[in-house]
């Protein structure tokens, strides 16, 4: 209670935004992830891996846009790519260089994607890869994961999403390869595809089991059925995308986020033979989007992948946040607190629970006030990380910030865990 009388005390330009906005937008913003009571912060700017809220406050940026943030606020090389694309016409009602590049760029980057196609959103990728699957194998079912989440309508959490997408949707427990066989074994002819994260995001953070995957590779080929990986958060936590690191190759991979250098993005791809549907020359199919092609997109995610988050990049920054994940373990474990952080790479989730996390099911008893006071616990020590207690790592995030954040987990355990 203390901490958040302190909040709305010091927050009245941001409590004010709330107020105002939320009188032309449901809950003031168009991001549903963003609300959390009593109002959210506003922030103002942000540059490098800092943000302002529009009261002052400086915040260590540690949610990074949930994953696209991964250049931070202000990377050069990103604005002058933007810039110089725009200066050359916004848009250009056509085929494009850029487009061409980034494409080329992406299937050298992640091999199993021999054509792709861009979008704006993680969401649309996933919409058209299950299309794609769809009419591939001439079927119906779309096989996906308990706590999956591939988008605004495609959510399989606690809290679904509001659309009832018009598929054939069988959700099944992850990372359980049993439930997997037996669905299979039922009705594996009828399955079209399935769609799963490599790690579950959303829901927490929670990795795939090596063997899990293997199921899934395994089981869809026997079917005749599509493994599509929807590495939308997860393709920059290995220098060539999570499936790889897992040495699986799946069918048709969907990607977003910081591929487009923080500007809107998503792409689909995969086995040429199945992406070949969206050939116009020759394909049932067609993918439409009037910003699909952005000359700004385009542009920053070229600038982003070859000049700031090449793979060497994409290593190291994985190395940083597995070693910062285990330090946040050791002294959880030390301080005798049930309270850990999973996840893979540069990102990660605080979880107040002892035991193995293998499925959101395995969360259900966590107390979510605890969540909660460790959330604004950190925003009081000037932490940006999220109400879900999801952690991201950026390039410009250097090693202060990141020592200022184990301080103030170090502080939580001491005043507040016991
Ligand atoms: N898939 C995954 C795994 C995601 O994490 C997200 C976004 O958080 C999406 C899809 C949807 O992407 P977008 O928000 O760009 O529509």
């Amino acid at each position: 209670a203390a901490l958040l009388d302190t909040f709305t005390a010091s927050n009245p330009a941001s409590r004010e935004c709330f107020d105002t906005h939320a009188r032309f937008l449901p809950g003031a913003n168009s991001r549903s992830v963003l609300f959390y009571a009593p109002f959210p912060l506003t922030m103002a700017r942000g540059e490098g891996a800092v943000l302002w809220d529009v009261d002052g406050h400086r915040y260590d940026d540690f949610i990074a846009e949930y994953t696209a943030g991964v250049y931070g606020h202000s990377a050069p090389e990103i604005r002058q790519a933007v810039m110089e694309a725009m200066e050359g016409g916004i848009n250009l009602t056509g085929h494009n260089l850029r487009e061409g590049r980034l494409a080329q760029l992406i299937c050298e980057r992640f091999p199993q994607v021999e054509r792709v196609r861009f979008t704006n959103s993680g969401t649309e990728a996933n919409l058209m890869a299950i299309t794609a699957a769809l009419r591939f194998t001439g079927r119906k079912r779309i096989v996906v994961f308990s706590g999956g989440y591939h988008g605004g309508v495609l959510g399989f959490g606690a809290q679904p999403s509001p659309t009832t997408v018009p598929f054939d949707f069988l959700v099944l427990p992850y990372n359980d390869a049993q439930s997997l066989g037996a669905a299979f074994a039922r009705e594996g002819s009828e399955i079209a595809a399935v769609l799963v994260e490599p790690m579950l995001g959303a829901s927490g953070c929670i990795p795939a089991l090596p063997g899990f995957l293997q199921a899934l590779r395994t089981e869809t080929e026997k079917a005749g059925a599509l493994l599509i990986v929807d590495e939308v958060m997860t393709s920059r936590l290995a220098p060539h995308g999570l499936a790889a690191l897992h040495g699986i190759r799946p069918d048709l991979t969907t990607l977003g986020k910081y591929i487009g250098g923080g500007m809107p993005f998503g792409a689909f791809g995969g086995r040429q033979d199945i992406m070949a549907l969206f050939d116009p020359r020759s394909g049932p199919l067609a993918h439409s989007g009037t910003f699909n092609n952005n000359v700004v997109t385009m542009a920053a995610g070229h600038a982003g992948l070859t000049r700031l988050f090449t793979p060497e990049a994409a290593g190291a920054l994985a190395a940083r946040g597995t070693a910062l994940r285990e330090r946040l373990n050791a002294r959880c474990a030390q301080a005798g607190v049930a309270l850990q952080f999973t996840g893979v790479g540069s990102v990660m989730n605080a979880h107040f629970a002892d035991g193995e996390i293998l499925r959101p099911e395995d969360l259900e008893a966590v107390d979510a006030r605890l969540r909660r006071l460790f959330f604004f616990h950190l925003l009081a020590r000037g932490i940006y990380a999220s109400p879900r207690g999801f952690i991201v790592l950026s390039l410009p995030l250097d090693d202060e910030a990141i020592a200022r954040m184990e301080d103030a987990v170090e502080d939580f355990l001491a005043v507040h865990a016991r």
